[in-house]
């Protein structure tokens, strides 16, 4: 390709660009929807904490299915005055392997993330892991969309986790689907600090 051709390629490349950044000029609350088998969902939640934080925005953050090991953004989370969270008080379920204390549990957690969820003050929304609940049948899907849809106009949220139903995909507005192609853990390599944890 000759310099010329270059030049009117990429000018005919900006038009097109600029045209359509000029074409999105709504501004309103959205829903991102991280899903997937591969590693990188909570942590690019978490990615979009920290731009928001940038900006002094307010955030609450509902973590479904904790862990039983604490993470690096736990200890970092809990020394921000603009974030309010709301940590399930159960392990995984093939831990516990009780239904009924694992609902309550569900329940207590989506409480706060429903009062989050009504907060004009709140920013940002995030429900990390809350896939599971639906699948396992913890909480009931129709409720939580029913709040999502009902939320302020300039909330936004993000949602992570394995498996999303169709409901939570038609009610985003980003839905990015994280692929597994490797994972360290295949080669025995244990959960790292400042990677995984
Ligand atoms: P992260 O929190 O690291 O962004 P994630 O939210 O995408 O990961 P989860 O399904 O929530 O993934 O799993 C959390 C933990 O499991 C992390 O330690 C992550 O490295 C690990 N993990 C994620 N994907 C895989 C996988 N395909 N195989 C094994 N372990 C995985
Ligand atoms: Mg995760």
């Amino acid at each position: 390709m000759s310099t010329d051709q270059y030049k009117a390629r990429m000018q005919r490349k900006k038009a097109h660009i600029d045209s359509r950044i000029e074409e999105a000029n709504i501004n309103k609350g959205i829903i991102v929807l991280l899903t997937g088998n591969g590693k990188g969902k909570s942590s690019s939640a978490l990615g979009m904490i920290c731009r928001a934080l940038g900006y002094g925005m307010k955030i609450g953050i509902a973590k479904f299915l904790k862990g039983v090991q604490d993470t690096g953004e736990d200890a970092f989370l809990a020394k921000q005055t603009n974030v309010q969270t709301a940590f399930m008080k159960t392990g995984f379920t093939w831990d516990t392997q009780d239904k009924a204390y694992d609902t309550a549990m569900a329940v207590e957690t989506w409480q706060k993330a429903q009062s989050y969820l009504k907060d004009e003050s709140i920013d940002l929304v995030v429900l990390d892991e809350l896939t599971y609940m639906i699948s396992y049948k913890y909480l009931d899907e129709q409720i939580i969309l029913d709040a999502l849809n009902n939320r302020p106009s300039n909330q936004h949220v993000v949602i992570t986790g394995r498996a999303a139903t169709d409901g939570l995909i038609e009610i985003a507005n980003t839905v990015s689907e994280v692929k597994d192609i490797k994972h360290a853990f295949r080669e025995n390599i244990k959960a790292q600090k400042g990677i995984d944890l």
